[in-house]
C-alpha cells in the first residue's frame, strides 16, 4: 500500500517536471502571439475577405447570381439605347454568403473578386446586405 502511494507521488513529481520543462523551453523563445488589435497579421494571399465588384467590368450577365447556391446576389440593370445591359445595382447579402467563391470563379469578365478585409463585424444583420457597385 505504501509502495503504491510512493509510486503515485513520484509519478506526480515526474509529470510536474515534464510540464515545467515545456514552460521553461518556451520561456526564452520569441512569442508567436500578437497583441491584436494593436498588432495585425497580414492574411494569406488566398484569404476571402469581402466580395468586391469592379463596376466597369460587370456586364450584368447575372451568371454569378444564377450560380450562387445561397441566392445572395441581386443584379439589377437597365437596357440601354444600344440594347446592352447597364448595371443599375449589384447587391450581395454577405450574411447569407458562405464564402464558397463560386460567383468569382464563374464570372467570365473577372468583375468580382475578394479583398482581404476581415474586421467586418456588425450588430445588425441588415448591415450585411451590401451594395457592391459603388
Ligand atoms: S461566395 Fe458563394 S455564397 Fe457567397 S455570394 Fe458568392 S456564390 Fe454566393
Ligand atoms: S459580376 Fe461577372 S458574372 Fe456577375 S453579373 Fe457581373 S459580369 Fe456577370
Amino acid at each position: 500500500m505504501v509502495g503504491f502511494k510512493m509510486k503515485k507521488i513520484w509519478l506526480g513529481i515526474y509529470n510536474l517536471g515534464l510540464g515545467l520543462a515545456v514552460t521553461v523551453k518556451h520561456l526564452f523563445k520569441p512569442a508567436i502571439t500578437i497583441q491584436y488589435p494593436d498588432e495585425k497579421r497580414a492574411p494569406y494571399p488566398a484569404f476571402r475577405g469581402n466580395l468586391r465588384l469592379n463596376r466597369d467590368k460587370c456586364t450584368s450577365c447575372m451568371i454569378c447570381s444564377n450560380y450562387c447556391p445561397n441566392y445572395c446576389i441581386e443584379v439589377k440593370f437597365d437596357i440601354g439605347e444600344d440594347k446592352k445591359r447597364k448595371l443599375q445595382s449589384y447587391t450581395v447579402d454577405m450574411g447569407r454568403c458562405m464564402y464558397c467563391g463560386i460567383c468569382v470563379e464563374v464570372c467570365p469578365f473577372g468583375a468580382n473578386y475578394w479583398d482581404q478585409s476581415y474586421e467586418r463585424s456588425v450588430y445588425d444583420r441588415a448591415q450585411l446586405i451590401e451594395r457592391k457597385d459603388k
